[in-house]
């Protein structure tokens, strides 16, 4: 029996990358997850096979972020699978590195509509659904506390945005036992960042050397850390932003 046994997740953007390290590592913590995604249905497929061959089980959840009435359709959507959530992870992120004379209006309003909206709202939809002493996590940046990456501004301020969601939320849910906290990875290795890492010359090298570590992020680094924050060895730890930057900020 994994210490997360009889609990239910629900990970956003958990089809590909940090996503799916989170939803695989808590399903084999015992967690049922709920595996979402937005239009790659196949990869989120792939996701759940992988929690059930590992022993576990999920469910998919597919709904676009971003767009009027999201959270509520994707509660609709979970709704068909389970009758409440105990770990929810907002996830789901677009990035930009546009530098601020590119960006127009619809980029930054789309970078918030997901970023920041959808996450809110899913909170605020979900705060029913949620079971008192549940857990929050919210996929933050280590953007938001360093401008080594100013291109990136825009997106840094979402992330920025989302801390805040974090720090205030865990006042509102304190009191019903459920904790709420930011994690904000460094460089990881997944789809967003494969043009950085592997397809500009020097890139992984140059990304490697940003961390205190030498070597550039995995998926596993950062689900280990949420997988402890939403285990009951977490449980003191709230309105918290924590960093998952392997010391790229130091
Ligand atoms: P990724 O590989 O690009 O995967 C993004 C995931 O989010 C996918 O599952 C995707 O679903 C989903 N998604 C994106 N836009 C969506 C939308 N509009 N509606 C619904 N689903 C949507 O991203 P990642 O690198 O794993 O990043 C995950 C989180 O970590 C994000 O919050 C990101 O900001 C943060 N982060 C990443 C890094 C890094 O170096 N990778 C560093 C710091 C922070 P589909 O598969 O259906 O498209």
């Amino acid at each position: 029996m994994g210490v997360l046994a009889g609990r239910t997740a629900l990970v956003t953007g958990a089809s590909r990358g940090i996503g799916r390290g989170i939803a695989e590592r808590l399903g084999r913590d015992g967690a049922r997850v709920g595996v979402h995604y937005g239009r790659n249905e196949a990869a989120a497929k792939e996701t759940v096979a992988a929690i059930e061959a590992a022993g576990g089980s999920a469910f998919a959840v597919g709904v676009e972020l971003g767009l009027p009435g999201d959270a509520e359709a994707l509660w609709e959507e979970f709704d068909r699978h389970a009758d409440g959530v105990d770990i929810l992870v907002n996830n789901a992120a677009i990035g930009n590195s546009r530098p601020i004379e590119e960006i127009g209006e619809p980029d930054y309003d789309e970078l918030f509509a997901v970023n920041v909206r959808a996450p809110f709202f899913i909170v605020r939809h979900g705060m029913r659904r949620l079971r008192d002493g549940g857990r929050v996590v919210n996929i933050s940046s280590g953007l938001a506390r360093t401008a080594v990456f100013p291109h990136a501004m825009a997106y840094a301020m979402t992330k920025g945005a989302l801390d805040v969601f974090s720090r205030d939320l865990s006042k509102v849910l304190g009191p019903r036992g459920i904790t709420v906290n930011s994690v904000a990875p460094g460089i990881i290795d997944t789809d967003n960042t494969a043009e950085m890492l592997h397809g500009t010359e020097g890139g992984w090298d140059r990304a490697a050397a940003i961390s205190a570590l030498g070597r550039v992020g995995e998926t596993a680094d950062v689900a280990d850390l949420v997988a402890f924050l939403a285990s009951e060895g977490g449980r003191w730890v709230t309105g918290s932003w924590v960093d998952a930057t392997g010391g790229s900020l130091t």
